[in-house]
């Protein structure tokens, strides 16, 4: 069932709940705090459902979603959907036959991993994560799912840090972000 959502009052609801966190995890860093949205069930759920009126009548495969915050929103929405969800996890942490990427962090370098099998069966892709900051770890997703033949629908994001630029990284894609900082 699609309820009409106000995004300027979604907005301004989720801005006031969403913290700032001074020097973490390391300092000059400003980290964006979404447990504060976790815990407010109702606004939690409105903005799940702001993010399933967008994709309702689209056609998916599925959600990718990147560890660890992205999993919070791509989870709900693709259970919303009824669609699958494909988890991109940090080094080592998935049991079978993964594809790897490393990536650029607005804080450090990592490695994503994602499950070869899933990819092979994938087209239609919505990649969902709760901030675009530089944009590395989305773009090397990106990557990977492109080399295996996805088609890359949209990406989606709670938020997006907007001095940083990652969309720059992102130019030849659908962006889309809720709340911009
Ligand atoms: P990036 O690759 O720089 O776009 O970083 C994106 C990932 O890092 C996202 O999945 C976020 O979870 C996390 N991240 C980066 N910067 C912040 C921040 N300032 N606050 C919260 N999370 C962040």
């Amino acid at each position: 069932m699609r309820t009409l959502i106000d995004t300027q009052e979604l907005s301004y609801e989720l801005k006031k709940v969403i913290h700032d966190v001074p020097d973490f995890p390391k300092k000059g860093i400003i980290f964006k705090d979404i447990t504060p949205l976790l815990m407010d069930g109702f606004l939690f759920q409105k903005t799940i459902q702001f993010f399933f009126n967008r994709w309702q009548d689209e056609v998916l495969d599925a959600i990718v979603t990147i560890e660890s915050r992205g999993f919070f929103l791509g989870a709900p929405l693709a259970a919303q959907l009824g669609v699958g969800l494909i988890p991109v996890r940090k080094k080592g942490k998935l049991p079978r036959k993964t594809r790897k990427v490393s990536y650029q962090l607005e804080y450090g370098t990592d490695h994503l991993e994602i499950h070869e099998e899933d990819l092979k069966r994938l087209r239609h892709v919505l990649v969902v994560d709760d901030v675009l900051a530089t944009g590395g770890t989305v773009s090397a997703v990106i990557q990977l799912l492109e080399e295996a033949g996805c088609l890359i629908r949209g990406i989606d994001f709670l938020m997006e840090l907007t001095f940083l630029k990652g969309r720059e990284k992102l130019k030849n894609h659908p962006v889309f972000s809720l709340l911009q900082y």
